[in-house]
């Protein structure tokens, strides 16, 4: 068994920040649908790293998971045409793929969830609803919206780790989860963009804030060293996360709360447009207990390029590896459909 720690891995918000977002989201759903998601929380919270598993094994995976829009030139958030087939015919359907689908993405995912509440078809709710809160959270990332995602273009190499998973990892203990009741989506595709809009337009912070202050911290003083299990693994030091995370004034906790909130509103609103289906009868239908993924059916496809960002900051050499936790899968919830 292979383990991939938090801050190696910088999987988009880290395992913690992934879990974390989609296991708040349960607690915004009106009572109709809280008792179904509470009973299986710990399904909805251990599998909210899913899609990014899958990304190394499955084709056509990675790409839902973010949008370089900056590709397409200046004020592109504002220009790319948001139905998919307006794009499409802009820029063909190669390209689009290429540098991401993540809000397109999202859209597909709620036509399949409202699907699954129709068919009251548990398992289905269950991985959908988890993968979808793993894409909206994604989709709240400013350097989910860039080519330069992970500051390779800019000699900030790391940064993507450090802004969703190292920071999160120390600080989101104190965030305030205040949040309000799930509200319906009058327009998914609107919000979805809505979203990538606005982690875009923080990306100029999030990049010129760690330039400021890596000119004022020494290397030494910048990295540290910390122990992880037997292995001892260069981070951010705390002095410089907590320098970064005060000068971007709260800009990670607004996207986190950003995501968890949005993540209720969709499976809210999916619910309620597949008819208010009554989920207390389905609620204990499912033992997500059964089964065991085996490491080789995630082996990773050396035909899939994947991005350079999931390797961890401090290790660039390392090949990504897979985390099962203590929780068990089953192959076909992270694969079916896929
Ligand atoms: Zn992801």
């Amino acid at each position: 068994m292979v383990f991939c720690f938090i801050s190696l891995c910088g999987y988009a918000w880290g395992f913690f920040g992934h879990q974390r977002i989609n296991r708040m989201a349960i607690f915004t759903l009106p009572p109709e649908m809280f008792t179904f998601y509470k009973y299986h929380i710990r399904y909805i919270t251990e599998n909210a790293v899913n899609p990014d598993k899958r990304r190394y094994a499955v084709e056509g995976e990675a790409e839902r998971h973010y949008i370089d829009i900056d590709v397409y030139g200046d004020s592109a958030i504002f220009k790319m045409p948001r139905r998919w087939e307006d794009a499409v015919a802009k820029y063909t359907e190669d390209t689009l793929r290429a540098y991401g689908i993540a809000p397109w993405h999202l859209q597909l995912m709620k036509f399949q969830l409202v699907n699954a509440f129709m068919e009251k078809n548990v398992m289905r709710i269950l991985r959908i609803s988890a993968d979808m809160g793993h894409y909206i959270g994604d989709s709240n990332v400013p350097l989910h919206t860039t080519q330069n995602y992970n500051g390779q273009m800019t000699g900030q190499y790391g940064i993507h780790g450090f802004w969703e998973s190292r920071l999160p990892e120390i600080f989101a203990d104190d965030y305030d989860y205040f949040l309000e009741k799930a509200q319906y989506i009058k327009s998914p595709s609107a919000r979805a963009w809505q979203a990538v809009t606005n982690a875009h337009l923080a990306l100029d912070s999030v990049l010129k804030f760690e330039k400021i202050l890596s000119a004022q911290f020494s290397e030494d003083k910048k990295y540290s060293f910390e122990t992880r299990g037997n292995i001892t693994v260069k981070v951010y030091s705390r002095e410089f996360s907590s320098a970064y995370h005060q000068m971007l004034a709260g800009q990670v906790e607004r996207q986190m709360r950003a995501s968890i909130q949005m993540v209720g509103d969709f499976w809210y609103t999916c619910w309620i447009d597949a008819g208010q289906p009554n989920l207390d009868s389905l609620v204990q239908l499912f033992d997500n207990q059964q089964d065991v993924i085996e490491e080789k059916d995630l082996a990773p496809n050396p035909t899939i390029k994947t991005r350079t960002h999931e390797i961890g900051m401090s290790f660039p050499q390392q090949k990504p590896t897979y985390y099962f936790g203590r929780h068990i899968f089953r192959k076909e919830e992270l694969m079916a459909d896929f």
